[in-house]
């Protein structure tokens, strides 16, 4: 047993024996989020229950020049809560709290570990919902929504976290408390910091507690799927529904290996020969739904959809939107691994690019499947692969490069809503240029001078340097760091 930093004994009498973990077996679970080509393993991994206790440990942490890194439930899929070099993990898991529900001002105050799905459940038989619907729902945190900013199936006519959050807690990386917009209800005074907060992928320090917007539940809905022989005719039909100045809730796509795998995981009778499928839901005032159902029916027809289904019974409509949002967890039926990309792009596009995602991942031997949030044009190929097999995971990664970059070259950009994390670093300089590089980092050493939290994750940083492309299983090459 290599003996312990001497953090652990000061942060072990702040958290206590449950609120530290450093036992190196103990720690493997961390060694990664659901990118699992990046690994890198914790010096420790600490769970405080209140904003004082986060305050407590990373003052601690300072004071032994460690790295920070927040963690949320850890389903990122970008390597953004992993720790590489000598770094402490400072995981939410045990700030569960919702503090305040406040149905009349629409309003709940919750700790940054509260999951998506129980601040929804908990306000549900209010007739009300936390609107931001990632599929990771059920396990991804509140905190870690906001610090990635994510979307869902419903962002299409809803929007993202950031549409949602009120007022954000966050503890500094020097151990600072502050609160920013909390418990306005308006539009607060000075800059909007929540709005900065969400999306900087805990680059900026740890986000404690936040004040979320409730959202009357949409009561009524028309939900219908449509199969088509080309991912082409399906993606036309997008474009066309929006073009049609319809907006719809959500407008999700699968591609035909997609459909087999959902179809062997909850037996919906989806057409085993289907090219690609798409599941179209509106919400709103009930008399104007059934029009807008039926005008969406008629512009799939025109793109040549060969079966459409109105899908009216709520519990049918429930299982099928469930099994949309497992789809990504089923593919585990069909590769031991796989890596979820994630690209935005503008609609009109979507026909040339299912076809150049699938003609490059031909080019390099992989196979590429498809599901994603269409209606934003938010793409997300999953590159199936071993990640025993190094040469492959090399391929995949290359893979994922060229599509990425293809993304940026037809107006696009690296991601929807995953995330850079530390997978996509390399191609900020590709999506920014210098200056505006330089402008981010200036933002975040004012959050964070000694560039101690989250260093070169999202923001190319002037001090530590990560090199991703690498054979899986070893640690990145890292280089600089807290430690520097
Ligand atoms: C099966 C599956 C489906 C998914 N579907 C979607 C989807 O539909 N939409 C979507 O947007 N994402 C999706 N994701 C990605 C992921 O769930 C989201 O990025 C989610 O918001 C991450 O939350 P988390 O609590 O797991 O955060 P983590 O993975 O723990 O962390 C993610 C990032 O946020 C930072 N962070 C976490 N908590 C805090 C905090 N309190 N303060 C500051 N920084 C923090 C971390 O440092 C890291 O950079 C999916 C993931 C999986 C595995």
């Amino acid at each position: 047993m290599p003996t312990p930093h001497p953090a652990i004994a000061e942060l072990r009498a702040v958290l206590g024996e449950r609120g530290v973990v450093s036992d190196p077996n103990e720690l493997r679970v961390y060694e990664c989020d659901g990118f699992p080509i990046a690994k890198g393993m914790p010096i420790a991994v600490v769970f405080p229950i209140d904003t004082e206790q986060v305050s407590a440990a990373v003052k601690i942490l300072n004071k032994h020049n460690l790295a920070i890194v927040p963690r949320g439930s850890g389903t990122g899929l970008a390597g953004g809560c992993v720790s590489f070099g000598d770094g402490v993990l400072v995981s939410t898991s045990r700030m569960t709290k919702i503090e305040k529900i406040d149905i009349t001002n629409r309003m709940a105050i919750v700790q940054a570990g509260v999951r998506n799905l129980a601040l929804s459940d908990a306000v549900a038989a209010s007739g009300f919902h936390f609107s931001p619907d990632p599929s990771s729902q059920r396990a991804a945190t509140i905190g870690g929504n906001a610090a990635t900013n994510a979307g869902g199936i419903n962002t299409l006519k809803h929007g993202v976290t950031v549409n949602h959050i009120l007022g954000v807690e966050m503890v500094l990386p020097d151990g600072t408390i502050i609160q920013t917009r909390a418990g306005q209800l308006f539009d607060g005074v000075g800059p909007d910091l929540p709005a900065l907060l969400c999306g900087s992928e805990g680059t900026f320090g740890i986000i404690t507690r936040l004040w979320c917007r409730l959202a009357p539940k949409p009561k009524h809905f028309r939900t219908v799927y449509a199969v088509f022989p080309s991912t082409a005719d399906a993606c036309k039909t997008v474009t066309d529904v929006i073009a049609a100045g319809i907006l719809p809730t959500s407008m999700e796509m699968m591609d035909g290996a997609m459909i087999q795998v959902v179809e062997q995981a909850f037996h919906f009778g989806f057409p085993s020969d289907a090219a690609a499928l798409l599941l179209l839901e509106i919400d709103g005032v009930d008399e104007v739904l059934d029009e807008q159902m039926e005008a969406m029916l008629v512009i799939a027809q025109k793109n040549n959809a060969r079966d459409c289904k109105r899908c009216s019974d709520p519990a049918r409509r429930a299982e099928l939107w469930s099994a949309r949002k497992k789809a990504f967890g089923a593919i585990g039926r069909i590769s031991r691994s796989y890596c979820t990309q994630d690209a935005c792009i503008p609609r009109s596009k979507l026909p040339e690019a299912m076809e150049r995602i699938n003609a490059i991942g031909k080019r390099h031997g992989l196979t590429i499947t498809n599901v994603f949030h269409a209606g934003d044009g938010n793409v997300h190929p999953i590159l199936l692969f071993d990640e025993d097999k190094p040469e492959e995971v090399q391929r995949t990664l290359i893979a994922s490069q060229e599509i990425l970059e293809y993304c940026i070259e037809i107006g696009g950009t690296i991601t929807g809503e995953h995330g850079v994390g530390v997978e996509k670093l390399h191609l900020m300089p590709k999506l920014y240029s210098a200056a505006t590089l330089q402008t981010f980092l200036s933002i975040k050493k004012t959050f964070d001078p000694r560039q101690i939290i989250n260093d070169a994750k999202l923001i190319p940083s002037d001090k530590l340097f990560v090199e991703l492309v690498h054979p899986v299983g070893m640690n990145m090459n890292v280089s600089g760091g807290a430690g520097a």
